[in-house]
């Protein structure tokens, strides 16, 4: 099989040289026989005949319809007197009954069949070579265009050829778990997988389903591809991986088919992993028909599940996907039996970059000042992939300043290049460290001292998709009904981090864009749906309501006054400017423990419950809290 193909790939490689050498030798032999190795020119038979009576006709060659032949001497043969001995002329339709006698007295040497080489087969077949060869050169293209089209024609190994090009045939990535740096709970959650592609009979045995799709979601550079490849490399199965944004440009059917040949190719060889990069380009909602032509997207997305749905749940086949926009992909991909399990990766804390930077600089040489944990500490909100670049960038400086070893400054370099050169990088700048901590940290401060508030289990200020820092409460047991207090308390928590803000910095950022969107709709459904304001009491005073099939709030007449409308406006601005006013009281009057908390985060960048607990003492609150494991 592989020898087969070997061959004709030699073939397809040779083919167009052999052609192109039998053309110039065509050339050269055409060249050969028909061109006349002296002038001649066509007479009219009159000046023929004339000079075969005047006896200066040496030699004459009969051929059909037309006779050439040789002077004695030369004569002005051409049309503008050129000289020439060789000549050819046309005979006459009707025949010429005194031409041979005329040969026969002049004794003119008379040939009638010709050089052989002129009409015999051989002629005939030199005349019909360059057809041959443009046939044969017409067959070779169109045998290739088909079989590049999807090979009606061409054989099907062709076909198969040809849709897997791109897809990287099965590949066994040397990278382990001990290349990914942090990430643990990403880590965590995939290893049991090694398990399974290990030995999947102990699970099969046991009756045991092992989740077909995990969605590796985070930001880009987190280092998603390569703990896919990891897992591979990890368990020492094949990788069959392919990549969303390859589908784009091909033609119609072309994906589906791809995604067929790679999930036949991952069953054949399992156990292995299939590995979708990039799927939300191929893996948008479906239906948006917006720009329209989306066929082929649908098709190979369609396709990704049909063969996702096929599976019988005794193949060792894992399906990894990556995307760094979990929020546009279909939902038909997030069903059960699908890509149901998903792991977060996000940006490293400054524990991780130090990681991250230790496994980038291993083979380098450091320089005795080489301080990782420094480098770590200025590189907030940089991504693994960027660190990455970090290292590299400061080998760089050092090789071009022909140093031995990386030093101390190249690192600082290099990081300002990072900082500044890449735009799409979530890298924080300094001066935002700080406003980014203390915003958290009143967030965090607010939360703690508030009697109805969730508890806090982690705040960090390292971005978490598109929010900068985030402060995570959990709450305490599932709620079907919210509570007053609790709202109100929540608002509070939400306005806590500008406050803090305006409370130490003195001036307001653009950071708080989403806290202040969220407390207005907060307090909004409050007064105007759940009748919490004393202004209005219980009327469903609602703008939008909520569409019962697209899930989503649409705009509807308004049935209310406008005096109505004026209330609920003035009734929301009460409610949020009381929520910042009790913000900015808890605030001062705890301004040491925000200040320890402040420099804590803006040190540690990431903070559990323990640590904020350390910063702020005890809870003021008996709250039964879950084990801080995050
Ligand atoms: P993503 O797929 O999430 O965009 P990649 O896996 O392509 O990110 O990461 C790009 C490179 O950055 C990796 O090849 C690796 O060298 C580096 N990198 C990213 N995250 C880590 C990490 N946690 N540990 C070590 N290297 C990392
Ligand atoms: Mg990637
Ligand atoms: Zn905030």
């Amino acid at each position: 099989m592989k020898n087969t193909n070997g061959n004709t790939e030699q073939y397809r490689q040779w083919a167009p040289y052999v052609l192109i050498a039998a053309l110039l030798l065509l050339t050269y032999l055409t060249f050969q026989y028909s061109a006349p190795p002296e002038p001649s020119y066509e007479i009219p038979y009159s000046q023929f005949k004339d000079l075969a009576n005047k006896g200066r006709v040496e030699s004459l060659q009969l051929q059909g319809d037309v006779a050439s032949g040789t002077l004695k001497s030369t004569e002005a043969l051409g049309p503008h007197g050129e000289i020439a001995q060789r000549f050819s002329t046309r005979l006459p339709a009707f025949g010429d009954e005194s031409l041979l006698p005329l040969i026969e007295s002049q004794a003119i040497e008379l040939k009638v069949s010709g050089e052989a080489g002129k009409s015999g087969p051989l002629a005939i077949l030199l005349s019909l070579l360059p057809w041959l060869f443009l046939l044969l050169f017409f067959f070779w293209v169109f045998q290739r265009t088909s079989r590049a089209l999807g090979g009606r024609l061409g054989g099907p190994e062709e076909l198969k050829k040809f849709l897997e090009a791109p897809a990287q045939n099965a590949e066994q990535p040397e990278v382990t778990f001990a290349d990914v740096a942090g990430q643990e709970n990403a880590k965590r959650e995939v290893t049991e997988l090694v398990e399974f592609l290990k030995q999947p009979e102990n699970f099969h045995k046991l009756g045991a389903e092992i989740p077909h799709g995990v969605l590796l979601m985070g930001a880009p550079g987190t280092g998603k591809t390569l703990l896919a490849r990891a897992l591979a490399g990890e368990a020492g199965v094949p990788f069959f991986s392919i990549s969303g944004s390859q589908f784009i440009e091909v033609f119609v059917g072309v994906g589906a088919a791809r995604v067929r040949n790679l999930f036949d190719a991952a069953k054949k060889n399992a156990p292995s992993i299939v590995f979708v990069d990039e799927l939300d380009s191929i893996g948008r909602t479906r239906g948006t028909g917006l720009g329209g032509g989306h066929d082929e997207r649908e098709q190979t997305l369609n396709q990704i599940l049909a063969e996702m749905d096929g599976f019988s749940g005794h193949e060792a086949v894992i399906v990894l996907a990556a995307t760094n926009r979990p929020d546009v992909l279909d939902p038909a991909l997030l069903r059960p039996g699908r890509f149901d399990r998903h792991v977060v990766l996000d940006l490293p804390d400054r524990k991780d970059r130090v990681a991250i930077l230790k496994v980038h600089t291993r083979k380098m040489p450091l320089g005795e000042r080489v301080d990782l944990d420094r480098i770590a500490a200025g590189s907030p909100g940089f991504s693994g992939a960027d660190i990455k670049n970090l290292a590299n960038e400061a080998a760089i400086l050092a090789a071009r300043k022909k140093r031995s070893e990386v030093l101390m400054q190249d690192f600082e370099e290099a990081r300002d290049k990072v900082l500044l050169g890449t735009v799409r990088t979530l890298a924080i700048q300094p001066e935002e460290h700080h406003r980014l901590a203390v915003h958290e940290a009143g967030h965090t401060l607010v939360a703690w001292f508030l009697p109805n508030a969730d508890p806090l289990y982690k705040v960090t200020i390292i971005p978490r998709g598109r929010a900068l820092g985030g402060t995570q409460q959990l709450p305490e047991e599932e709620r079907h009904t919210l509570s007053e207090e609790y709202l109100r308390d929540r608002l509070v928590v939400i306005l806590g981090g500008r406050s803090a803000e305006k409370e130490l910095l003195k001036t307001l950022s653009s950071g708080a864009e989403d806290d202040i969107h969220q407390a207005t709709t907060l307090s909004r459904a409050m007064v105007a749906r759940w009748g919490m304001s004393e202004e209005i009491g219980p009327v469903d005073l609602r703008e939008s309501e909520e569409h019962p099939f697209l899930g989503r709030e649409i705009a509807q007449p308004r049935h209310y006054s406008e005096h109505s409308a004026e209330v609920v406006d003035h009734a929301v601005q009460t409610l949020l400017q009381e929520a910042e006013e009790r913000a900015l009281a808890v605030i001062r009057e705890h301004p040491d423990a925000l200040t320890r908390l402040i420099s804590a985060l803006e040190e540690q960048e990431t903070l559990h419950r323990e640590q904020i607990e350390q910063c702020l003492g005890a809870a003021p609150r008996n709250r039964t809290l879950p084990s801080a494991s995050n």
